[in-house]
């Protein structure tokens, strides 16, 4: 896999981060909650200084509940950070966020000096279909892929709070193989950027050791596969993904792997435990 950020982006971002940020009361940081931690943005961190700070869990819909219950306790202990979990598209769950950012700054008057939230994440991880929701008409568009969305600067939401758009592109921090693969797997690096059979392979062979029986009620398996290779192998042979003297199409194969994992049909998963951390 060969995904490279632009350090030019990256030192654009930066310098226009560090501009907004002075005028920020309150950072809501949208993660993955399938996975929390690769889907962090390293740089937001070091900007917003100690700013209180909102871990928004989205996507919680497609995660493991008591994984999740996990991840909450785990970002709670930094101190100024509270967690929550949520389904962007949940309009109940969204309007948490702006109750708590309220509670976060109290003692003012919100009339005449609104809240002002900046609400910042990776590419692909519900933001723009958080915005949408907690304002309640189409504001920015929502897109099935890891793309760049164009936004109002500021949305007043008139009820004492201002959400102010995160100047230019967050992007993940790719430590190691493993957070990219996952990442990939998660749709938040472009399908462009990676291989299909080997995320599928690594992606299916890390789900084997914890989520054996989705994976085998999904795919009918009698027997557990070895590896991810083998995974793919039975998925391909179950699913007709064959090419021609009847071999397994891997690519195919791992094409339907990632995109039914991506759409959440396999079950409630979790790429990322704390406890492994
Ligand atoms: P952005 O790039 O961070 O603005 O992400 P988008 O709002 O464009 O969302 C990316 C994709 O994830 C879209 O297909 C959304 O419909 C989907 N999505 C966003 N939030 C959720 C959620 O909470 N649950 C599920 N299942 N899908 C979501």
């Amino acid at each position: 896999m060969d995904i490279n950020w632009f350090p030019g982006h990256m030192h654009k971002a930066r310098q226009a981060i560090a501009r907004v940020m002075p005028s920020i009361d309150v950072v809501v940081e949208v993660l993955d909650a399938r996975l929390p931690l690769s889907s962090q943005n390293p740089l937001l961190h070091e900007l917003k200084g100690d700013r209180p700070c909102i871990r928004v869990l989205n996507k919680a819909d497609m995660a493991d509940p008591r994984i999740t219950t996990e991840w909450i306790g785990y970002f709670q202990r930094e101190k100024g950070v509270k967690a929550l979990a949520m389904c962007a598209k949940n309009k109940k769950e969204a309007m948490k966020i702006i109750g708590l950012c309220k509670k976060m700054t109290p003692k003012r008057d919100y009339l005449f000096k609104p809240v002002r939230v900046m609400m910042a994440g990776i590419p692909n991880v519900g933001k723009s279909t958080l915005i949408n929701t907690i304002v309640g008409r189409e504001i920015t568009k929502a897109a099935n892929q890891a793309a760049i969305t164009r936004k109002p600067k500021h949305i007043d939401l008139k009820n004492g709070v201002v959400l102010s758009d995160t100047p230019g592109i967050l992007w993940p921090k790719l430590q190691d193989k493993h957070g990219a693969f996952l990442l990939a797997a998660s749709g938040a690096i472009r399908d462009t950027a990676m291989s299909y059979p080997e995320v599928a392979m690594y992606t299916g062979n890390h789900l084997l050791g914890r989520y054996p029986d989705l994976l085998m009620q999904r795919y009918k398996l009698k027997e557990l596969p070895a590896d991810g290779l083998a995974l793919l192998e039975a998925i391909g042979r179950k699913r007709g993904c064959l090419v021609r003297g009847g071999e397994v199409d891997l690519h195919k194969a791992a094409e339907l792997f990632l995109r039914e994992l991506k759409n959440g049909v396999i079950g409630h998963i979790s790429l990322e435990r704390p406890q492994e951390r």
